[in-house]
């Protein structure tokens, strides 16, 4: 149980994230002085929301040069503080080299972060940024999970390296968390697991995530003939940063939290948008069937194969989010505001055109 004072600085690692920019923001208003650490504090474009998050708010926010893969090189940044998020991890699918862009920055990230911790006394808790891809790879394991869900208490054992590299990468870091939290007692971890996180980006035209890809596919015209009914689970990236900050500052926070919003698929998450969007961009109304996209899911998409769609396609996604409504006190927003949200800033900012 770890009592953190709010007037001691707090690192987030890879601060200028899409999901480490809300947490930042949520950090800021509260007063709290921020240690951004990023790859690039010469970046004017990938920090100046950050500033600018500053600006309008109590708290102060300072930036600190690191990088994943350079060991020691958060040890400045994490000077004087009680709390630690660690974010960074990329989070992309297109990769040539998924030993090397996925796993090492993950792994190795997280040893770098977290062995620093051992070595930095005023540490008491770090909140690492793991990912439901860490419990499950496809909508199937839900369906096989004891009960019939995914629950804190599961583990992905389906993902390698040649099958969701991305969730193996996510996988292989948590573990390695729990293991080098178990090894010291100075410090206790707390995981926040996400699903898929979506909602307005606060530096849509520089944000790297997937999540903007997913969005951006959603309001193209790849979807106009249909969706996938594709399972998966959603969450807003406003209730993760708050889910991150509670997780850092409620004492008794303990474990693993999944943090997912919705039980969805991919055809709803383009269905709620009709309404209010139904006219101007290509968006999906029906689903695609599963023998369609069997024969011609293959040559549309490298990730598409005939295992991914068996495996997910009409298969529901269910994962249950009662720990953290309970112990943290989380409440999710509604999927169709989290959606028009998210596509009401790429349109503001030219990223999505109408039809
Ligand atoms: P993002 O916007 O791409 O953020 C990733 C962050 O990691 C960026 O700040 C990036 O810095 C940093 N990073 C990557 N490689 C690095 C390296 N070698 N050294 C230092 N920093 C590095 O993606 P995101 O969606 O916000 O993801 C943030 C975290 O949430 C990740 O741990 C991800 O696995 C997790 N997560 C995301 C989702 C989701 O749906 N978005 C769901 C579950 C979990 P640069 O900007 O310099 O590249």
């Amino acid at each position: 149980m770890a009592q953190i004072d709010k007037t001691k600085p707090v690192l987030v690692t890879g601060a200028n994230g899409y999901v480490a920019s809300w947490l930042v923001k949520r950090l800021l208003e509260e007063g709290i002085t921020v240690h951004a650490a990023v790859r690039n504090p010469g970046d004017e474009k990938k920090i100046e929301h950050l500033k600018k998050a500053a600006a309008n708010a109590k708290g102060t926010i300072h930036f600190f040069k690191a990088d994943l893969l350079t060991p020691g090189s958060y040890k400045e940044a994490m000077q004087g503080c009680e709390l630690v998020f660690h974010t960074a991890s990329p989070f992309t699918l297109d990769v040539k080299d998924p030993q090397k862009e996925l796993i090492e920055p993950a792994v190795k990230g997280t040893e770098n972060v977290l062995n620093t911790a051992k070595e930095v006394p005023a540490v008491k808790r770090i909140v690492v940024t793991s990912s439901c891809a860490a419990i499950y790879s496809d909508a199937i394991d839900s369906v096989n999970a004891p009960g019939g869900q995914l629950t804190e208490a599961v583990w992905n054992t389906t993902a390698s390296l040649d099958h969701h590299p991305y969730s193996y990468s996510k996988t292989l870091a948590e573990k390695k968390a729990w293991e080098i939290a178990e090894s010291q007692s100075q410090w206790d971890l707390v995981t926040i697991n996400p699903s898929l996180v979506l909602g307005p980006a606060l530096n849509a035209q520089n944000t790297t995530s997937e999540s903007m890809n997913i969005l951006k596919m959603l309001g193209g015209c790849k979807m106009k003939m249909g969706a996938p009914k594709m399972g998966m689970g959603v969450v807003d990236v406003r209730d993760v940063a708050e889910a991150h900050f509670r997780a850092g500052y409620t004492p008794q926070a303990h474990g693993r939290y999944i943090t997912s919003g919705h039980n969805t698929d991919m055809l709803e998450m383009g269905t709620v948008l009709l309404p209010k969007y139904g006219d101007k961009f290509p968006l999906p109304k029906k689903a695609l069937p599963k023998w369609l996209l069997m024969i011609i899911g293959p040559m549309t998409n490298a990730t598409f194969t005939r295992e991914f769609i068996r495996n997910n396609v009409n298969v529901p996604f269910r994962a249950d989010n009662s720990k953290i409504k309970n112990e943290l006190g989380i409440k999710f927003r509604p999927l169709k505001e989290t959606m028009e949200d998210s596509f009401q800033v790429l349109i503001d900012e030219g990223i999505l055109k109408g039809k």
